[in-house]
């Protein structure tokens, strides 16, 4: 289980992998799973990508 870095409630998690976006079912953000020993979740990057023009 983790932990919303957002708004802190605990998020349950089955089957999780490094890379895994999931969404917190509180606050509805998308958290990506950046390692699992330790575990370490953030806060997706939103797809606004930036093409540098
Ligand atoms: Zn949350």
């Amino acid at each position: 289980m983790a932990e919303c870095p957002e708004c802190s409630c605990v998020i349950e998690m089955e089957n999780p992998e490094v890379g895994d976006v999931l969404e917190c079912s509180e606050c509805g953000i998308e958290l990506e799973i950046i390692s699992l020993d330790p575990l370490i979740i953030e806060i997706a990057p939103e797809e606004e990508e930036d093409w540098g023009e």
